[in-house]
């Protein structure tokens, strides 16, 4: 019988605060010794979510690290993942999308659906990422992002201890939270952290290839995600629930297995 380690919102209200001013190593060093193997950290191996397997690694070499692969990754981060696990040597979790749950999404709308409208959109992140992640969830207690607050308007106010309303009040830690891109990738050289090979051909922010592209100079840090969306939230919900422009219905029909559907 698996023993569940649950914080209370006091709690962790009150750890949150005394974490605020901490490093990010302190805090993740904390959330190892409190969860154990109850605990995983979470990259899609962007600079940010390196830096903290990085950071775990050096405390635990044996720490979990899992990954959403959506079945639309660039080529690139396949490769990248083979290198982070030889680098560290190390063996990821993957999980992917229910297979069957993907076969009827692309039957009705198409295997490129997210180009036609937003609620397709969110329908297809939905399936190949926030369920996936769910599931992955389901048997943890706490899970680490590398999510900061400066990435995005939907992320100014993360603390870097949450409980995590949309995965059954599990813990969520960012220990980045208050880290600007500068020191991470500081971090990153000092450390010698390998980084994605796309940040080299002018990506700020790397998720599925259809739905990202490298950005200008001038523009925003996730500007190249769903870059021709208007108006429409650039995240998946993975993280946050958002407004789920009416695909709700379309996700009932194709989940079909027992699974609800949730926004977030
Ligand atoms: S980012 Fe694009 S391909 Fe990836 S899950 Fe979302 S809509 Fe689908």
């Amino acid at each position: 019988m698996e023993t569940h380690i649950m914080l209370d919102e006091l709690e962790v209200g009150e750890l949150a605060i005394e974490f605020d001013d901490q490093e990010p190593q302190d805090v993740i060093r904390w959330a190892l010794e409190r969860f154990g193997r109850r605990l995983a950290i979470c990259t899609s191996f962007q600079a940010d979510g390196l830096v903290i397997a990085d950071m775990a690694w050096r405390i635990d070499p044996t720490v979990r690290v899992f990954t959403i692969d959506t079945g639309r990754l660039p080529q690139a981060t396949y490769q990248f993942m083979d290198q982070v696990q030889q680098h560290y040597g190390i063996t990821l979790e993957v999980h992917g999308p229910d297979g069957q749950q993907v076969n009827a999404m692309v039957q009705r709308h198409g295997a490129d659906l997210f180009y036609r409208e937003v609620p397709l959109r969110l329908l297809c992140c939905q399936v190949r990422k926030v369920l996936p992640l769910r599931r992955a969830l389901h048997h943890l207690d706490a899970w680490v992002t590398g999510l900061r607050r400066d990435q995005w308007a939907t992320r100014s106010n993360i603390r870097k201890l949450e409980l995590d309303h949309d995965h059954g009040g599990i813990v969520k830690i960012n220990p980045l939270a208050d880290w600007a891109e500068d020191e991470v990738w500081d971090y990153i050289r000092a450390h010698k952290v390998p980084h994605h090979p796309l940040y080299d051909l002018g990506y700020t922010s790397i998720g599925c290839a259809p739905c990202t592209r490298a950005v200008q100079p001038w523009e925003e840090h996730r500007a190249g995600r769903w870059w021709w969306e208007k108006g429409a939230p650039k995240e998946c919900g993975m993280h946050c629930a958002i407004e789920t422009g009416g695909f709700e219905h379309e996700l009932e029909s194709i989940l079909g297995h027992g699974e609800e559907a949730q926004p977030g």
